[in-house]
């Protein structure tokens, strides 16, 4: 399929690219490293190559996030928001940006995110999961009433909110011990990102604000899979609900998340989306340069889905969602 549009492709800037460093071996690290610092070039190609019109490009992981002064982790975001604005504006045709946004401190995240949507033309901002704010140790979910204020802007700003995963730190990482292949996009990834937004659902966060747009990569962080349970769980007991939500996690789960095919190139995983979800809420995504282009792009172009399907998940879906002038 030609024209389609990817919404999880990294890139880093040289003061991130050590957080990316220890996800591959070590002599594949040179062209990682190559891949998350290139944009106008091979990235092009790859592009092209594989019928991707258009990529949203975001920073990689845990980036921000990590950077427990909440100063610094502004003015790094400034930075990687910057260089992104300057990329974008090369190539306009074939690059939007999501924004990095330095969340251990509420007032100066909100005020980014309006910076970048409001004058750089962000189409969202993508965030690698919890933040270590003040040391290394205390990590802060977006569930926290501190944010309560943020939401609010991020609500009126109109846009997608992108929960990206990150690791656990490794204090909270114990059940991992020793078999550290759990970590990253193995497991720990996945569950790390689930949880989240699990947090944020339970804590009513949509019932105060029902027009959040949550993006989740990987298919949904196994969520999809898991959802009725999670609604369902001992369902003849007659328990009272023991957190703020209203309504039930499913209901949330279709009425304020989108799903990516980052990094899952899955048939059998697609359709259970699919039948959970369904067709309006997915959006291809390849997770450039930690998985191929052409291995998200072949796999997608012949997944046994219907035509009607392919061209909103490959490519309508995103138009709309991020009102991109393509
Ligand atoms: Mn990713």
């Amino acid at each position: 399929m030609i024209g389609k549009v990817g919404l999880e492709e990294h890139f880093a800037i040289p003061e991130t690219l050590q957080d990316s460093a220890g996800f591959v071996p070590g002599e594949y690290w040179i062209e990682l490293c190559r891949r998350l610092l290139d944009i106008q070039d091979d990235r092009l190609r790859q592009m092209d190559d594989n019928g991707m019109e258009m990529m949203v490009l975001s920073l990689n992981a845990p980036a921000v996030q990590a950077i427990a002064s909440p100063t610094q982790a502004n003015s790094i975001a400034v930075r990687a928001n910057d260089f992104l604005a300057e990329q974008v504006a090369r190539r306009p045709d074939r690059f939007q940006a999501f924004a990095a946004l330095p969340l251990q401190d509420p007032d100066m995240a909100a005020a980014e995110f309006e910076r970048c949507v409001k004058q750089l033309g962000f189409k969202g901002a993508l965030v690698n999961g919890f933040s270590q704010i003040g040391s290394a140790e205390n990590c802060v979910y977006y569930d926290a009433p501190q944010y309560a204020d943020f939401w609010g802007v991020v609500e009126k700003l109109d846009v997608p909110f992108y929960l990206h995963p990150r690791n656990p730190i490794p204090s909270w990482a114990q059940i991992y011990g020793g078999h550290p292949w759990l970590m990253g996009p193995t497991w720990a990834f996945g569950q790390e990102t689930a949880v989240h937004a699990l947090r944020l659902i339970a804590s009513g966060l949509f019932d105060r604000h029902p027009d959040l747009k949550i993006v989740l990569g990987h298919m949904g962080e196994g969520l999809p899979y898991s959802m009725w349970r999670i609604d369902n769980r001992n369902a003849w007991v007659k328990a009272p609900k023991t957190y703020p939500a209203k309504k039930t996690f499913g209901e949330y789960f279709q009425n304020n998340f989108y799903l990516t095919t980052s990094g899952n190139f899955r048939t059998q995983t697609l359709i259970d989306a699919l039948l959970e979800v369904g067709s309006d809420r997915i959006l291809f995504s390849t997770d450039w340069p930690f998985e191929n282009v052409d291995h998200a792009a072949q796999w997608f172009d012949t997944a046994s889905i219907s035509e009607a399907d392919r061209l909103k998940i490959g490519r309508t879906n995103a138009v709309n969602l991020f009102n991109l002038d393509l």
